[in-house]
């Protein structure tokens, strides 16, 4: 059964990056008939990346996107630009669950990587690694448990992977 879409996301104009830019040119709306092997909505990091994906395995297909703002309009074009192997320790998960995350993860990286270096992207691609901070006994206490004693065992690198520094520093 297809719904029909009463409330799409609504851009508040207030995201730097995007104001950064020169003036975009109009984006094309749907009007009329289309029509396509596949319709992908949202045109964030997933469905860009589906669509992709889509594009390359069934190059016969028609494959639309569907955006309510702007291609990117969304978080995909609003956040801070990490990309990390895994952003937060997930207790639920354990070692081994947190382990397939920061696979996954890096699987992903590695397809980003391939990507900017076959495209030539200039996106100021730079693997500095990380440095994870906490404030107050709470954070500190964070840290010291979920970071150093856990996380720190599903990061490591895997068969073949560079080994990474190590630091750590307590501040009062
Ligand atoms: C401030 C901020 C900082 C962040 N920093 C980081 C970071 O440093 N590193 C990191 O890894 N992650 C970060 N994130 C998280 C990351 O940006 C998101 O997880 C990611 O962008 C989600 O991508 P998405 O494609 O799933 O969703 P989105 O980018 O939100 O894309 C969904 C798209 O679907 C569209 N849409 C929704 N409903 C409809 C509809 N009915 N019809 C048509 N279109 C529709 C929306 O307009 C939107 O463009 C941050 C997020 C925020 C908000």
């Amino acid at each position: 059964m297809v719904r029909r879409v009463r409330r799409l996301p609504a851009d508040d104009d207030t995201c730097a990056w995007i104001q950064a830019l020169p003036p975009l040119p109009p984006a094309r709306r749907l009007g009329g008939t289309e029509s396509a092997d596949c319709i992908v909505i949202g045109a964030g990091f997933t469905g860009l990346a589906a669509a992709r994906r889509l594009a390359t395995q069934r190059p016969n297909w028609r494959v639309v996107v569907l955006e309510a703002q702007r291609v990117g309009g969304g978080a995909s074009g609003r956040n801070s630009g990490f990309v990390v192997d895994v952003a937060h320790w997930q207790p639920r998960l354990g070692v081994e669950g947190n382990q397939r995350l920061v696979r996954l993860a890096r699987f992903g990286i590695a397809i980003l990587r391939e990507l900017v270096e076959a495209h030539g992207i200039e996106c100021a691609w730079s693997e500095l690694g990380r440095l994870h901070g906490a404030v107050g006994p709470i954070g500190q206490r964070h840290l010291v448990l979920a970071v150093r004693r856990e996380y720190a065992k599903a990061v490591r690198p895997f068969p073949g992977e560079p080994a990474p520094a190590t630091a750590s520093e307590e501040t009062p």
